[in-house]
C-alpha cells in the first residue's frame, strides 16, 4: 500500500506576502525579495506533512493549500 503524497500550493492572488508560512515551514517555503512565498518543488517530505497542515491553517488569507498528489 502506498503512502499519500502531498504538495503545497500558494494562491498568488489571495496571498498578501506577510510570510507567516515561511516562518512555520522554512524547510519547504522561502520568501522572494518582496516577501512572497516560494514553495520548494516536489512533494512535501512525509515527516513535514503535519507541519505543512499547520502552516495551511495558519495562513491568514487562506492562500496556502495542501494538495494530495495522485499517482
Ligand atoms: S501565510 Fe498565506 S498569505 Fe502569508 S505569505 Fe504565506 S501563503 Fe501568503
Amino acid at each position: 500500500m502506498s503512502r499519500s503524497r502531498f504538495r503545497l500550493v500558494v494562491d498568488p492572488v489571495a496571498c498578501d506576502g506577510a510570510g507567516v508560512c515561511a516562518e512555520l515551514l522554512p524547510e519547504v517555503i522561502s520568501l522572494d525579495p518582496w516577501g512572497f512565498p516560494i514553495v520548494a518543488s516536489g512533494d512535501v517530505a512525509p515527516g513535514l506533512v503535519d507541519m505543512a497542515r499547520r502552516a495551511v491553517v495558519s495562513c491568514p488569507r487562506l492562500a496556502l493549500h495542501l494538495v494530495r498528489v495522485d499517482d
